[in-house]
């Protein structure tokens, strides 16, 4: 395939002179740049470089502050949930840090059969989770047609009340022939990760298999895209390189989607390398990003898209996860296993180790207890607001309105059918607290809504 007539999405030597040219920004620079941010108008690179390259440390409280601003003048207070299904862990890849890695002799190999999932979905369902984000290894004998069959299976699983509302797919790249049977099956956003996008050091950590071939990567949401599928989430891995290069890098990818396909990264993820059994490199990565930086990050990323979803592991721990909701996270991972199988198992080795080992109640409870709207939400997705519909509708603030309503009835749901008393009590009074701060017409429609999620119906949206 001939990836050379367009300009490439990540031009090296520019984000090289960029990152020489903003070094040691003055604090006046500084300011300039986070008052053009309070207008949510997202940053050019230039100006995220200098913010990158921002180490005064009142300075960066200072971003901090306009992050947090951003973050809730467009998002509120709502954190929407999820948990990963890890499909297989079989992969013929050799990706250095990565447990699943072929060479890894270490591991067992499994991959779930359809009633293997429906178990584990009941399992999630049980806990009152709603949105699923599928994880594959990558194995070629488990063709897009298969994946159609286990998204298929997931949507279909019931749990009582429970049911799973929008699937996610994290898996290696396909052809445009396969992202439109992932489409056909009724995926939500499609996620992939370049792990980094420096070239050399790509080389280096993906030494065999399919996934050494950069370019087939980095297209992968293009195919994506035409296939129809307009919701994709990007990220990189923070460890293998230095993160202020994958920064720019990340948002000349984003900028290049807005540019060609109309609509910039439904998400951005934020995966930092944690130690994975039998990986080799996971243990001490080359490039070790400190809490400090890596807030800055998620920060910097907030201020330059500030519409787009950012999402957060269980990889990182509770306390360091309340302050990146501030910074900038809207979604997270909860009462996760990045095991295959493992939301039935107590133990065992998964894909890498994770922070948060919280149950889904106790995760909404803390979330309610600092003051965040834990939202299981799916009403763009399910009224057909994903892409550029999503974006145009986002961008001017317009869907604000009904996100917190929304949020709220689905809480509303997992407060009756999932949640412990005390965690119930704290729903209950900000649901109050919502009511008495609404207008009257936002107020009565919720109130309507809200009324026949007590009388059994789920699933409303305004
Ligand atoms: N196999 C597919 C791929 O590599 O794109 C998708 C699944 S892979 C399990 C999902 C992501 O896990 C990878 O993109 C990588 O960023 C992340 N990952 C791998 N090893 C990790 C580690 N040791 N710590 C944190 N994240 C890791
Ligand atoms: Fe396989 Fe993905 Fe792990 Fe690499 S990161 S070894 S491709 S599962």
């Amino acid at each position: 395939m001939n990836f050379e007539k367009k300009p490439p999405i990540v031009n090296e030597d520019e984000i090289f002179q960029i990152l020489e040219r903003t070094k040691e920004p003055s604090s006046q620079r500084v300011r300039e740049i986070l008052e053009k941010a309070r207008l949510k108008k997202g940053l050019d690179l230039e100006e995220a470089s200098f913010l990158a390259n921002t180490y005064d440390p009142e300075l960066v409280e200072e971003i901090f502050h306009t992050s947090k601003e951003v973050k809730k003048g467009i998002y509120g207070d709502r954190i929407v949930l999820f948990a990963p299904l890890y499909i297989t862990n079989r992969c013929v890849n050799n990706c250095l840090y990565c447990g699943f890695r072929r060479d890894n002799r270490e591991t067992k190999r499994k991959t779930l059969s359809l009633e293997e999932i429906e178990e584990q979905v009941e399992i999630l369902e049980g806990m009152g989770h709603k949105r699923l984000l599928l994880v594959f290894g990558e194995d070629p004998s488990i063709t897009p047609e298969k994946m159609y069959g286990m998204i298929r299976k997931v949507y279909e699983t019931r749990n009582g009340r429970g049911e799973i509302r929008r699937v996610n797919v994290n898996c290696a790249p396909l052809d445009e022939e396969g992202f439109k049977i992932l489409k056909s099956a009724g995926i939500g956003t499609y996620q992939l990760f370049q792990e980094t996008y420096h070239r050399k050091s790509y080389k280096y950590f993906h030494p065999s298999g399919p996934k050494a071939d950069y370019d087939w990567r980095i297209t992968s949401f293009d195919r994506a895209m035409k296939a129809g599928i307009d919701d994709v989430g990007l990220g990189f891995l923070f460890g293998l390189y230095d993160w202020k290069f994958d920064l720019l890098a990340l948002l000349q990818h984003a900028n290049y989607l807005d540019r060609e396909y109309n609509v910039g990264p439904h998400t951005i993820s934020f995966p930092r390398i944690k130690p994975a059994k039998g990986a080799e490199l996971s243990y001490s990565p080359p490039y070790p990003v400190n809490d400090f930086d890596f807030k800055k990050a998620v920060a910097i990323v907030r201020l330059s898209l500030p519409y787009t979803g950012m999402i957060l592991s269980t990889r990182e721990s509770p306390k360091l996860r309340d302050e990146l909701f501030n910074l900038g996270i809207s979604q997270i991972s909860a009462a996760s296993s990045t095991e295959v199988g493992g939301y039935k198992k107590e133990d065992g080795e998964g894909q890498f180790s994770i922070e948060d080992r919280r149950s889904l109640n106790e995760v909404v409870h803390d979330l309610l207890k600092s003051g965040f709207i834990p939202s299981f939400c799916t009403a763009c997705y399910r009224s057909g607001r994903t892409g550029e519909r999503f974006m145009s509708l986002a961008k001017p603030g317009e869907i604000n309105n009904l996100c917190t309503p929304n949020a709220l009835l689905t809480l509303k749901e997992y407060l009756i059918d999932y949640a412990k008393e005390e965690t119930r009590n704290l729903g209950e009074s900000l649901m109050e607290s919502f009511m008495n701060g609404s207008s009257d017409s936002i107020k009565k429609k919720f109130f309507k809504l809200l009324r026949r999620v007590e009388n059994g119906e789920r699933d409303l949206y305004l």
